[in-house]
């Protein structure tokens, strides 16, 4: 689990863990749009399985929107009086938006590991 987790930061292939997933070097913390590779470069393994296979990674995408939404707001509600304090709210949509070529790229390589052993 911890190879898996270590693997998909470190934008690697699922099957074999020596190709890169994505083109850009730096995948998690740039503003360019993701670019993938087609096959990885090592063990030939397609990361598009069919036509429209990254639609599931929405439900990922979401899940981390939402998971970083709770925290942002528990981390900005130390800085209010009130914990319901709708000043909060421009906050977290600052933040969502800031990290949303994060959240793309990360939950495409997350959707990618999910279906690993499907061929
Ligand atoms: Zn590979």
């Amino acid at each position: 689990m911890l190879k898996a987790i270590k693997s998909v930061f470190g934008n690697r292939c699922p099957k074999c863990g020596k190709g890169k997933v994505y083109k850009d070097k730096n995948i998690l913390f740039s503003l360019k749009t993701p670019k993938m590779n087609d096959e990885c470069s090592a063990c030939h393994n397609k990361f598009i399985k069919e036509p429209g296979f990254f639609i599931g990674a929405m439900y990922v995408s979401y899940g981390l929107g939402v998971a970083e939404a709770l925290i942002t707001y528990f981390i900005a509600s130390q800085f209010f009086d009130k914990s319901l304090d709708l000043r909060i709210i421009p906050v977290i949509v600052i933040v969502m938006i800031l990290l949303t070529f994060f959240n793309i790229k990360l939950s495409r390589l997350i959707w990618i590991y999910m279906f690993r052993s499907i061929k």
